[in-house]
């Protein structure tokens, strides 16, 4: 009820007062929840995810050329454990789950300094509509961890934020979602050699690329367990997610006509951000989802990078205030600071609220229908109305498509209309010059897919 009310307020306050342009305003463009998902967010707890990080840390190093064969310490126990958890969690589903391990020789590189076999642990659960199971989404943490110089492959690396609390997220998604079904299929995945050069994930994503399967969006977690900044701002409140504007992938014909209409905010991984903030925060109210419109932070990196060099959508999330005297550290005390990525650094409540985003958004995307494809404008005229046009979704649940729009210099879908099931329609007295468009495919349920822009070039003179 109150949500109703504040669904009608806010389209009476969006008809009478100017456009917002903070985030804090921005509009939601629908207020629907879906009772799956929202059993989903109560499930994921924070318990099992402290479980999983302190069981991570116990292995006492997680370095990727540290010792496979010890039962107790290094890469190998902690891949051998993770794999058996997700057995189990496989087992819980009645199988539905399918856990395999993706193992690949590393050959040496700048970085890495000897052949090594590496094991990217895959758990995959596949979809349930036959037009939308070849669509894929991919969630993702690494569980290798560092410490300094980084060539020591013995000394303690707890890993604790990095990147034990992506992992756990991840796998505690996985324990929860295995449960139910969704139309597109999801990847739960945990990678090793992220800290030698996103190896793991370069691996998977490459092989998905030679094998053309359709991965449809890409979520990295990595380093999102510590509230505590070493500014010594403490925000639970929040994470960060980083995504990049111009694909990376962009063909030189792509950029000569993004130059000529715009579109630098409005590539596939800017549109994936989006939708992640809007529908996450529908279900979660109290936390925020902070969009940074770059790539990553400066002069790092995440395995992310992987899936954009082959053109898949990608994001990445992390913590608001990071703590650089844990990252990658050796465990020690000096000049009374403590150095070192210890489980004492991490809230796991904390960490259980940025998985509940990822799994809103992963089951958002898998129950809805796929982003229709061919969005364009149906004339590059000069005219006084826009005709959106675009090809029909085949999902036979589909009810119809959803238009959103702002300004070219807004951050966020402000408007939104419901046009039918129809494959194109007139924005009556707006221009295509003075505003962006993209739509949305909604299904019966009313789950929306991410926002399809129309591509560059297209509706150009
Ligand atoms: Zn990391």
């Amino acid at each position: 009820m109150k949500r109703i009310a504040a669904f009608v307020l806010s389209a009476i306050l969006l008809s009478v007062l100017p456009l917002p342009s903070s985030d804090a305003q921005q509009i939601q463009v629908s207020s629907k929840l879906n009772p799956q998902i929202e059993k989903i967010v109560s499930e994921i707890s924070a318990k099992n995810i402290e479980d999983i990080i302190r069981k991570l840390v116990s292995f006492g190093t997680r370095h990727t050329l540290s010792t496979q064969d010890d039962p107790k310490r290094g890469i190998g126990a902690a891949a051998r454990w993770i794999k058996s958890e997700m057995d189990r969690y496989s087992q819980e589903s009645g199988g539905r789950l399918q856990v395999a391990n993706d193992e690949f020789i590393q050959p040496v590189t700048p970085r890495f300094p000897r052949e090594t076999k590496l094991i990217n642990i895959v758990a995959t659960l596949p979809g349930t509509q036959a037009e939308s199971k070849d669509r894929i989404y991919v969630v993702s943490g690494h569980y290798d961890s560092i410490c300094s110089p980084f060539s020591d492959t013995e000394c303690d690396a707890p890993g604790a934020s990095d990147d034990a609390s992506g992992t756990a997220a991840v796998m505690e998604m996985a324990r929860v979602m295995s449960k139910y079904q969704f139309d597109a299929t999801i990847v739960f995945m945990t990678v090793p050699g992220e800290e030698q050069g996103l190896l793991g994930a370069h691996h998977w994503a490459e092989e998905a690329k030679k094998k053309g399967l359709n991965i449809a969006a890409m979520f990295t977690n990595d380093i999102i367990g510590n509230t505590l900044g070493g500014n010594g701002v403490r925000d639970n409140r929040r994470v960060r997610l980083f995504s990049e504007g111009v694909p990376t992938t962009e063909t030189e014909a792509e950029a000569r006509a993004r130059q000529s209409v715009g579109g630098e905010n409005d590539g596939p991984s800017r549109q994936l951000a989006r939708y992640i903030k809007e529908v996450g925060e529908r279900y979660l109210n109290n936390f925020e989802v902070t969009l940074v419109y770059r790539r990553d932070r400066y002069g790092r990196g995440g395995d992310h990078n992987a899936f954009l060099q082959q053109g898949f959508p990608a994001v990445r999330f992390t913590e608001p205030n990071e703590d650089f005297t844990r990252q990658h550290q050796r465990v020690r005390e000096e000049n009374g600071i403590k150095y070192g990525d210890v489980f004492e650094m991490v809230d796991p409540a904390y960490v259980a609220q940025v998985a509940r985003i990822n799994a809103i958004a992963m089951a958002s995307m898998a129950l809805a229908p796929a982003p229709p494809s061919g969005v364009r404008f149906k004339t590059g005229r000069q005219e006084y109305d826009t005709t959106v046009a675009w090809q029909p979704n085949k999902e036979p649940d589909v009810a119809g498509y959803r238009i959103v729009w702002r300004e070219t210099y807004q951050p966020f879908w402000l408007r939104s209309i419901e046009v039918g099931n129809v494959a194109e329609y007139v924005m009556k007295s707006l221009s295509k010059d003075d505003y962006f468009f993209a739509v949305q495919a909604v299904d019966k349920d009313g789950n929306a897919s991410v926002t399809s822009f129309p591509r560059s070039g297209q509706g150009r003179r």
